[in-house]
């Protein structure tokens, strides 16, 4: 594409906001109908240490005298089986990236652990909890090799990386990127690309207004876009809003505006389409939620009822039956789902290691029987579950209205109660449902 063509095509992003919104939304609803989805998890931070120093975090810890490096076994195992009684489906764990290159503390920790390095450990963590909860681990880790992508395959659901920015510019000198090599666009890209070629459903996303312009904002959706074209593996999409945080560098930075990122969540609907799960997270944005949905979203991401979020421990995460209430208020229906999507469980002979897709469909141990159900996807998303979607459109697009093939597929939650699913208004309805 030439530089003027691309500036043309660009120019739709600069319709007026309400015009930006109502077409996004519309294109949102033709594939997604009325459900807007999350995932009920548990959070679980491996270790706060990492190698780099993005200029924005408050996750990341130096290592302190007395206090461990790692979760022990036994604390990752608490903090799951806490989550398998709270009816949670999903393990995140989140932690910094490779800590033992920077730290001689991390090493020591490794070494006592039995491990070289922190994905290995990691790898062995996944392993446990699926192993003894069920509970299916989503792996966040930084960037990964080919190896270590694979051999996390094994042991988790799904996979994630936030790409935040294609700017080679942020991680120059007086960029919030500068110090953190593992935050360089071309490492992170090559992470989502080995993921695609191994068939991983992935999660990544952009981090908006930490410095990064308009373009360069358009440039890494279309970069996810296109390795989504490529691989199929793009699960969703989370578009995150930075928000200034005490004692950080850019403490006193200012924050994007509402409009700022219901144009971003819109736009980022216009270059992914219809199917793409588009998330942001309700936390960072609360008392909002009508307008989040009305540019064009279709989930909130993960959600705790035991776990804070520990990368904004000052957000806390909304009640779930509120969200219920705003989602239901903007019209939706709001569903859980777990945390790899419905579309890649439905051909999980070629996305999901064997014992994670056992997980997918038996449910786990730990969960109290209330709590095992298992949901029914909204959208299809990989070129497989597309071509297997049997349910015809209405000649405008919009999705037909279908009751599901099957009575226990998801777990509508409305206002404080949660009741058995009858109907499911979604493209994809009648082909599978992921229950237990
Ligand atoms: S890589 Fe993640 S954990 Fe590490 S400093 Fe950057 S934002 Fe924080």
């Amino acid at each position: 594409m030439t530089a003027a063509v691309r500036q043309a095509t660009r120019q739709r992003f600069d319709a007026p906001l309400a015009e930006l919104i109502a077409e996004a939304a519309a294109l949102r609803d033709s594939a997604h109908g009325r459900l807007i989805s999350y995932s009920r998890k548990v959070f679980i931070p491996l270790t706060k240490l990492c190698r780099d120093v993005c200029h924005y975090c408050t996750f990341a810890e130096v290592p302190r005298a007395g206090k461990p490096i790692y979760l022990s076994p036994d604390e990752v195992l608490a903090i799951a089986r806490a989550g398998a009684a709270a009816g949670c489906t999903e393990a995140l764990f989140t932690l910094g990236d490779k800590p033992e290159l920077r730290y001689q503390a991390a090493r020591d920790a490794l070494k006592a652990l039995g491990h070289e390095t922190t994905i290995s450990y990691l790898t062995a963590m996944c392993a446990l909890v699926l192993r003894e909860t069920g509970l299916l681990p989503h792996a966040n880790p930084g960037v990964m090799t080919r190896k270590e992508i694979a051999g996390l395959r094994e042991v988790t659901a799904s996979q994630g990386i936030m790409l935040e920015s294609t700017s080679e510019r942020l991680c120059r000198q007086g960029g919030v990127h500068y110090g953190s090599p593992d935050k360089h666009p071309a490492v992170r890209l090559e992470t989502l690309r080995l993921a695609g070629e191994l068939k991983v459903p992935f999660t990544t996303g952009i981090l908006i207004g930490i410095g990064e312009t308009r373009d360069e904002r358009i440039d890494a959706l279309e970069a996810i876009r296109d390795l989504h074209a490529a691989h199929g593996h793009i699960q969703e999409v989370i578009v995150q809003n930075f928000r200034a945080k005490p004692d950080t560098k850019l403490a006193n930075s200012e924050e994007p505006d509402l409009d700022d990122l219901l144009r971003t969540i819109s736009t980022a609907r216009l270059i992914l389409g219809p199917d793409m799960n588009i998330q942001a997270p309700p936390n960072l944005s609360p008392g909002v939620y009508q307008k989040l949905i009305d540019a064009g979203l279709n989930d909130w991401g993960g959600i705790s009822p035991v776990t804070p979020d520990h990368v904004n421990p000052e957000a806390p995460w909304p009640a779930i039956a509120e969200l219920a209430r705003k989602s239901a208020d903007a019209g939706k229906l709001l569903v859980n789902r777990l945390p790899v999507y419905p579309a890649y469980v439905r051909v999980a002979d070629k996305w999901l290691a064997p014992d994670t897709s056992r997980a997918t469909t038996t449910g786990h141990r730990a969960t109290p029987s209330r709590h095992r159900r298992r949901w029914c996807s909204p959208a299809a998303s990989t070129p497989e579950s597309r071509e297997s979607s049997s349910v015809p459109h209405r000649a405008n697009g919009s999705p037909r209205t279908t009751s599901c093939a099957c009575s226990r597929h998801a777990t509508p939650t409305t206002g404080t109660s949660r009741r058995p699913p009858t109907r499911c208004d979604a493209r994809s309805a009648a082909t599978s449902c992921v229950t237990s």
